[in-house]
């Protein structure tokens, strides 16, 4: 192993950049110099940050550093293609203790840049510094959209169909398993983690993916959200997002809500209603986001999508329970669950 301040900050920033290459044609100049230099076209330029600390946001005892370094740059994408815009380039902040050896940093990166490589963004810089304690990773990621194609959480109109990609909920069980585990494994290291079976859950949760399948079946079907969000709070926090303008509200009807069967499984293991992980679980990074009635057929035509409800008007938010009862949604974010 290598001790970081074998190497020192220079070259360790050398070692990482090494081999990182430059594929949009809007980075003019990448890692190297004081600034990166970017030439953005007429379109319209989104710009979004997310932070991830350890002991916070992830927790090293069971979540492997390249799945990490691939999330943080997920996380942030799906901020972009939640703006219907395309993600071009990152920059990548990371402050590490000198607990961590290179290999480990260099663990992290393998997984930012096979998600670069997924998601065909560039590296274009970013900070490197020394922390007293853990690791702390920020990404800034840069995206680009045309000018009429760009779609706000706060945009929906009544009478709008409130769409939602994937599944939901699983990320937030695979996290309750993998807590299970590490504590039962804590208790008596004898025992192996016994994770066979869940491998869904857990994959939504170690190493999620963004739906640029779903932005490129909108370009492509002429289909313009009238509004959007990807969830990262759970179902029932997002959803407030969509409805914030006055005098709307929504009906969502639970048995349109799509959760995977080893999500149901999980839930109940847990003792936990699976339409509650589904509300109020974090971390899917599905998208939320509504069309008008117009585009019904195109969107019921993708099997990737559900039609979860609509968007009323009125002030209520109502789950549509399946005996036909309304129940009123409130806003409990994942945080709430924790
Ligand atoms: P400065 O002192 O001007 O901030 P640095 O020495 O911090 O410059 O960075 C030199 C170059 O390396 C810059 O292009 C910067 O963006 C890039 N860089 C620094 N840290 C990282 C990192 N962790 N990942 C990617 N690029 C980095
Ligand atoms: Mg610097």
């Amino acid at each position: 192993m290598t001790e970081l301040s074998e190497i020192g900050e220079f070259g360790l920033i050398e070692k990482l950049a090494k081999d990182i290459k430059i594929t949009n044609k809007s980075t003019i100049k990448g890692i190297g110099d004081d600034a990166a230099v970017l030439n953005l076209s007429n379109n319209l330029t989104v710009v979004t940050t997310d932070m991830l600390i350890e002991g916070v946001h992830f927790d090293l005892g069971y979540v492997p550093l390249r799945h990490l370094g691939y999330k943080s740059v997920v996380v942030n994408i799906s901020d972009v293609y939640a703006m219907n815009a395309k993600p071009k380039q990152i920059t990548v902040s990371i402050a590490v203790s000198n607990r961590f050896p290179y290999e480990a940093i260099e663990e992290l990166y393998e997984g930012i840049k096979a998600a670069c490589e997924n998601y065909k963004v560039d590296i274009i810089g970013g900070d490197t510094s020394s922390s007293h304690k853990g690791i702390a990773i920020s990404i800034t990621a840069i995206g680009e959209v045309e000018k009429d194609k760009v779609v706000y959480r706060n945009t929906a109109n009544a009478g709008d169909l409130i769409c939602v990609s994937g599944d939901l909920g699983a990320a937030y069980v695979g996290l309750q398993l993998l807590e299970r585990e590490k504590y039962i494994y804590q208790e008596n290291p004898k025992i192996q983690p016994n994770l066979s079976g869940h491998e869904y859950i857990l994959q939504k949760q170690l190493k999620p993916e963004a739906r640029y399948d779903i932005i490129n079946f909108f370009n492509s079907n002429n289909i313009v959200p009238t509004s959007m969000i990807d969830i990262s709070d759970g179902l029932s926090s997002e959803i407030i997002h969509i409805c914030s303008q006055f005098g709307l509200g929504c009906d969502i009807y639970e048995d349109k809500i799509p959760i995977a069967q080893q999500t149901i499984d999980m839930s109940l293991e847990f003792n936990i209603d699976p339409i509650v992980t589904a509300l109020s679980g974090g971390e899917d990074y599905e998208l939320l986001f509504t069309v008008s009635p117009e585009d019904v057929e195109k969107i019921k035509a993708n099997n990737l999508i559900s039609i979860i409800g609509n968007i009323t008007k009125s002030n209520d938010m109502n789950l549509i329970a399946k005996d036909g009862t309304k129940i009123p949604m409130t806003a409990q974010g994942w945080n709430a669950m924790r």
